[in-house]
């Protein structure tokens, strides 16, 4: 800093949740997939390799893909899940459907498939991923509060194991669909039972005021069963619910399930049939920075069994087998986000001096931060600093000034141009949410094992980012 400013100014604090570190340069593990460390040297590794070695390369910015950790992660689910739910426990199983929006390619569709979780889709782009990767239709759900016909032509033809129904409208689009093909579609019912949970807190209201669903409240739900079960083209397999995300805490899907559960054991005694199945959604939060403190997953999947168990009991109905839908708590942890630093700024704020760290991507490759306010941390990838840990805010290249990727996170204050800084969490809403903007291409996504460093998803030439404009056909041409 220099002396003119350091002497009048101290430095913008930091927020109270980020502790000052006994060493600036360690890495906390619990934010890193399980393959991350760092040498001696300060050079963070992935896998053996070294991040330095992976920049030259293939260059930054890239999105760094664990593919051990996601795979193991995928079976930690699978298992803690099937045992939680087992039938010696008086429960009637479970299904892990990772939800594919967080972030697909056909890699990551053959390792959720080989891992033995379902696949759910929530659009024509997502199940043809998932088709190309050789997943079996009956492993697919698809989701969406409009799906298009074609849509869901496609989810008959392909033979998707559930078809999440979200209105009124859709169980008449989807009758006239399947009546047209002669087949039987296989219908859950997303259903709105009034619970909205975020991070810590949940609101527990009558009605929930948003686009997805059937509201339980007013009756709607109930509307569409009996519409679903008089159907000769739609067979009713169960109810869904899905009550938010990044959620740290059980009582929120215990509402939820309770509600669920409830107004499945109402169906059943209306109409004399049974739901075998109830998807309790997705949501399970992770570690971004030191605040989030998530729930071990087998806790999660004991405290979730219990509730169903305990509800069923009170309502005197058999179990259901029981789906959820992680689609960050897979992938996410499994990613780290790889840029260079290009300059680094001194800005004097009302608060102090704060320290911008700017790095070759930005909103386009993480628009977390700006949409939800999200927390990431980062750590200095190619070297140790010997420098006093300073409090830096890591922006992006693109003009807007809401374009941050770390809000707040210390690092050595001898940060400089050519140095590599690591954003690890970026593998679920990242590259999935990405854009185009400043016409900036995106980048690709690396996966890395001991023994191969591939592309999953290839980063984007400019050839590729100007394709669709045609006066842009010579200024491309190879
Ligand atoms: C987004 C979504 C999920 C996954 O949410 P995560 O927070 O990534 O676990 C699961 N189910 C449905 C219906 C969703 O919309």
């Amino acid at each position: 800093m220099p002396a003119h400013i350091a002497g009048q100014l101290h430095a913008t604090p930091a927020p109270v949740w980020l502790p000052y570190p006994d060493d600036v340069n360690a890495v906390m593990p619990s934010l890193w997939s399980d393959n991350v460390a760092k040498g001696d040297d300060g050079v963070l590794t992935i896998a053996g390799h070294p991040v330095t070695e992976l920049a030259e390369r293939f260059g930054t910015p890239t999105f760094v893909f664990d593919v051990d950790d996601f795979r193991s992660r995928a079976g930690l689910y699978r298992d803690a899940y099937a045992a939680a739910f087992a039938p010696e426990k008086g429960l009637s199983g479970v299904d892990v459907f990772y939800a594919g929006k967080a972030f697909l390619c056909t890699a990551v569709a053959k390792w959720v498939h080989e891992a033995g979780l379902g696949l759910d889709t929530c659009s024509l782009g997502e199940m043809m991923i998932a088709h190309a990767a050789g997943v079996p239709g009956e492993s697919i759900g698809l989701h969406g509060n409009n799906k298009s016909l074609a849509e869901l032509e496609y989810a008959l033809d392909y033979g998707v194991g559930r078809i999440i129904v979200d209105s009124l409208d859709e169980v008449d689009r989807l009758e006239a669909v399947a009546a047209a093909k002669g087949v039987i579609a296989p219908v859950m019912l997303r259903v709105t039972v009034g619970v909205e949970a975020h991070t810590h807190d949940f609101i527990a209201t009558a009605h929930e005021d948003q686009k997805f669903g059937l509201s339980v409240a007013a009756g709607k739900a109930a509307e569409a069963a009996a519409r679903v079960v008089d159907s000769a083209h739609l067979r009713l397999d169960g109810l869904h619910s899905h009550i938010g995300s990044q959620i740290f805490d059980i009582s929120g899907f215990q509402v939820a399930a309770a509600r669920v559960l409830a107004l499945r054991a109402q169906i059943m005694s209306d109409h004399g049939v049974d739901l075998p199945d109830v998807d309790l959604g997705g949501g399970f939060g992770i570690r971004y920075t030191s605040q989030d403190t998530p729930i071990p997953v087998a806790e999660m999947a004991t405290s979730l069994a219990e509730v169903v168990a305990k509800e069923c009991r009170g309502l005197g109905t058999n179990v259901p087998r029981i789906s959820i839908e992680p689609g960050r708590a897979i992938v996410s942890p499994a990613v780290f986000t790889l840029y260079a630093v290009g300059t680094v700024k001194e800005v004097v704020t009302d608060s102090g001096v704060r320290t911008y760290v700017a790095v070759d991507g930005g909103m386009s490759d993480n628009i977390r931060t700006a949409l939800y306010d999200a927390d990431y941390s980062c750590t200095l990838a190619n070297r140790n600093s010997d420098a006093a840990p300073a409090v830096v805010r890591v922006v992006g290249k693109h003009c807007e000034s809401g374009d941050i990727i770390v809000r707040d996170e210390y690092m050595g204050a001898d940060v400089a141009p050519g140095d590599l800084v690591a954003v690890p969490g970026t593998g679920a809403y990242c590259r999935a949410l990405s854009s185009n903007y400043n016409h900036v291409a995106r980048p690709g996504v690396l996966a890395v094992t001991p023994d191969r460093v591939d592309w999953i998803v290839t980063p984007e030439t400019y050839s590729q980012l100007f394709a669709n404009d045609p006066g842009m056909a010579d200024a491309t041409r190879q």
